[in-house]
């Protein structure tokens, strides 16, 4: 069928064209795309050789409405709505293990954007072009998704707000619940406020945390911080590594430190903030073949960890639902973070984005 996708080639604007969409294979449906988030990975993926082939549809936030399903598909009904997250094989150790963040595949299935057989569902003017980014590619009016992504969700819920749970508040709030479980008694650090940062906060205000600081170069994003449930907010803007560490330990240190900046000085301060028996939980991501350095023998003597998290090392079907409970209930408030976008305007919204503008912009496709 023909579809309206946004086309993306390297250091260009998003340009919308028609294309053409495959019928769901085994294991797929096709959904007709209301809405799609726009991620800091959909631009890396375009700008900076992140891996995924270009051209490309991006897109990997999307919720909508399934129309049809490929042979073998039984767990979803023509109508249901969804909200598609990331791809994971389904069967490898990490998968088995309800880890499916670390898929042995997850390079495969979500940066490459390549369903198992290898082709793709979307090609432009003849020829086959990158259409199953994070298994679905929903940077357009439709996308065939791989039921393996899908989290149902039900009709009232508003679109623009789900597509923020697909990536970016997923990886904030569970970081803080699954991967630091945060909780009463904890001082939390959290460096870098935008969606994950932000999101992060609302944990720890959820998990009631006894102090939440907030790290920040903007002014402006402490203040949202603030509002979301920050008791303390510090400009990071002009500190070096040992003023930031000297700043944090004037603050009493920290139990538990969330970095979603991914910068090597600020990792190095709040690794140094750390108390005994503290944790560190790493999401930015970093420039490529970027260290950080501890000092080993404090790392040891007292017993704090330091770790990585992807996806806040959430499964989607069980930490999607738990998250819709959250907001229901008022306790993410993720109108707070949502900006939206009529689809056309996609290069305003990545502009807007890019310059700090809006935290989480989301396209409307209808
Ligand atoms: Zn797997
Ligand atoms: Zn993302």
């Amino acid at each position: 069928m023909q579809i309206r996708a946004a086309v993306a080639r390297a250091r260009a604007p998003f340009e919308l064209v028609d294309c053409e969409l495959a019928a769901p294979g085994p294991g797929e449906v096709l959904v007709e795309v209301e809405a799609c988030g726009l991620c800091r990975t959909d631009l890396s993926a375009k700008d900076h050789g992140y891996g995924t082939p270009l051209p490309a549809v991006l897109g990997h936030e999307g919720v909508g409405r399934v129309l049809t399903r490929g042979a073998g598909v039984r767990s979803l009904e023509p109508g249901q709505r969804v909200i598609m997250s990331y791809g994971a094989c389904g069967r490898c150790p990490s998968c088995a293990a309800r880890m499916p963040a670390y898929c042995d595949h997850a390079m495969d299935y979500n940066v490459f954007g390549r369903r198992p057989d290898g082709d793709s569902p979307i090609t432009l003017d003849g020829a086959p072009i990158t259409g199953h980014f994070f298994g679905q590619s929903a940077f357009a009016t439709h996308a065939v998704a791989a039921v393996t992504n899908l989290v149902p969700i039900d009709d009232d819920l508003p679109a623009a707000m789900m597509c923020a749970l697909a990536c970016g508040v997923q990886t904030g709030v569970g970081a803080v619940v699954n991967v630091l479980r945060a909780g009463p008694g904890d001082a939390v650090g959290i460096f870098g406020c935008g969606t994950v940062g932000l999101s992060a906060v609302m944990a720890a205000r959820l998990a009631g945390c006894e102090s939440i600081l907030a790290v920040d170069r903007r002014r402006d994003r402490l203040e949202r911080a603030r509002a979301l449930g920050a008791t303390g907010v510090l400009p990071s803007e002009g500190l070096g590594r040992a003023e930031l560490e000297r700043a944090l330990r004037e603050l009493g240190g920290l139990t538990r430190a969330f970095d979603n900046t991914g910068s090597a000085p600020i990792i190095e301060a709040a690794f140094a903030a750390l108390r005994r028996r503290g944790v560190l939980v790493l999401a930015g991501v970093s420039p490529p073949r970027a260290t950080v350095a501890f000092d080993a023998n404090r790392l040891m003597s007292s017993g704090r960890v330091v770790r990585g998290t992807i996806e806040g090392d959430a499964d989607p079907t069980e930490f999607i639902p738990q998250m819709i409970a959250w907001y229901r209930r008022g306790a993410l408030p993720l109108e707070a973070l949502v900006t939206t976008y009529p689809f056309a305007q996609i290069n305003a919204a990545a502009r807007d984005m890019t310059e700090g503008r809006v935290i989480k912009p989301v396209l409307l496709m209808r």
